[in-house]
């Protein structure tokens, strides 16, 4: 049973008939449970209805029954059919009352964007009794929230456009929130990447599927996969221990040998971070991938610490020219294996001076396959002092062009990385 005044449940109502006529896409639902979640508080239910009060109320009754709060979006603009404030008032028992300073602050928008404002904008700074009126820095209509405590409920109201209602969310309304629960949420994120989702759950069992304070919960990627450990404790420290412990146990596990980072955010990142922390450089030549390894790399700031540049050797006689592979290796093994792939990573290692050359090289198609080299057949090879090693790659050819480049990087990435950690 949930304590006086805190929230851990709650239902999303969307307010609009273009919604039910599939004119527009409910995001604004997407986004609210997913900072929801972030916020610790379990979505039980979606729900949309039209612009019509005797609906929308029996909606509003329902929601009250099933969740501590209820977010309500559309609705709040000037307009007859923008209803939402006016009904839940009246499901709540509130009168509505002149809000001098939303009256204000909405005056003083028309006036700043030279608009002329009409009467019924005034209809905006109507706010129920007892609300609590978050004002909006990016439209006219205020957000407000009401809590009713005979009920023990919350309705926040939100406007529909989501260029209103995620920075009144994110600014006003999630702080808001954060101070009605009882416990505080910590969320930490294992970056795993060379091991399948299904492996992965398969490999952790019970640590993932019976945990629950903290929860893991999988996230999946071209190729990646993220666990996202979340605890609930009174204060963040106890939180934050209660992750840092199970992620421990999870990094015991086969799991381990494929994390990546804690909280890494990218692949590309975490090359970067160790790089640098080993003082190793980096070079890149680049088939398939046509500079998305260098692009990635050259995303993250701090990259120049440890990038020396990369070329992009498309042809055969890019390969010759800029990398030196020889005429022979081409010849006799086609510029898709593993061969080439090592002669070019050695190439871009020596032409720059780098510690590691880094290469890509195969089909991303959709069109070029044969029987002996499908689309989807990549060479990502690896060049140091001690020597060159290659990994095949043999995705599926009917994924898109874009997902195997990617992918091919993520592997360009991952060997980079075993390098890296290997030394001392
Ligand atoms: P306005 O002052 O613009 O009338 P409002 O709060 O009354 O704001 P609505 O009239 O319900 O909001 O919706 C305005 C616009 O916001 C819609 O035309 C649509 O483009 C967008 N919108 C509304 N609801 C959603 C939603 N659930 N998801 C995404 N976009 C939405
Ligand atoms: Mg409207």
């Amino acid at each position: 049973m949930s304590q006086i005044n805190t929230i851990n449940s709650a239902e999303i109502l969307c307010v609009g008939t273009e919604l039910l006529l599939g004119d527009i896409v409910n995001t604004n639902a997407a986004f609210l449970s997913s900072r929801l979640a972030d916020l610790g508080i379990n979505v039980y239910r979606h729900t949309a209805v039209g612009d019509n009060p005797e609906r929308l109320k029996r909606a509003l009754l329902s929601a009250l029954e099933e969740s501590d709060l209820v977010i309500t979006s559309g609705g709040l603009g000037p307009t007859y059919d923008d209803l939402t404030k006016e009904t839940v008032a009246s499901v709540l028992g509130r009168n509505l009352y002149l809000h001098e300073e939303s009256l204000c602050r909405i005056e003083n928008y028309f006036a700043a964007t030279g608009r002329v404002m009409t009467e019924n904008n005034r209809k905006q700074a109507m706010m129920p009794e007892g609300a609590i009126v978050f004002d909006n820095d990016y439209g006219t209509a205020p957000s407000l929230a009401i809590f009713d405590e005979e009920r023990n409920k919350t309705v926040v109201m939100l406007p529909g456009p989501p260029n209103e209602l995620i920075p009144i969310f994110n600014e006003k309304v999630a702080p808001y929130l954060s101070t009605r629960r009882a416990s505080v949420l910590v969320s930490k994120n294992v970056n795993i990447f060379g091991m399948g989702e299904s492996a992965v759950e398969t490999a952790l069992g019970e640590l993932m599927q019976k945990a629950t304070n903290p929860t893991v919960a999988p996230y999946c990627k071209e190729g990646e996969v993220r666990l996202r450990v979340t605890a609930s404790a009174n204060d963040v420290s106890s939180a934050e221990k209660m992750c840092d412990k199970i992620i421990e146990k999870i990094c015991k596990t086969e799991v381990g040998g494929y994390v990546y980072g804690v909280d890494a955010e990218t692949l590309e990142r975490a090359v970067v971070k160790a790089l640098g922390a080993k003082e190793i450089t980096l070079a890149a030549a680049e088939s398939l991938t046509g500079g998305l390894i260098a692009k990635r790399i050259t995303d993250v700031s701090g990259a120049s610490e440890v990038f020396l540049g990369g070329c992009v050797t498309y042809t055969n006689g890019a390969k010759m020219k800029l990398v030196g592979v020889s005429k022979k290796t081409l010849d006799e093994f086609d510029a898709v294996s593993a061969e080439t792939a090592a002669e070019m990573a050695r190439g871009a290692r020596l032409t720059l001076g780098a510690d590691i050359g880094v290469s890509t090289t195969g089909l991303a198609g959709p069109g070029g396959g044969t029987e002996g080299t499908p689309v989807g057949t990549v060479f990502v090879g690896i060049s140091t002092k001690d020597g060159e090693s290659v990994k095949k790659l043999s995705l599926s050819s009917k994924k898109s062009r874009s997902y195997i480049r990617n992918v091919s990087a993520n592997h360009a990435f991952s060997l980079i990385l075993s390098y890296a950690n290997s030394k001392k």
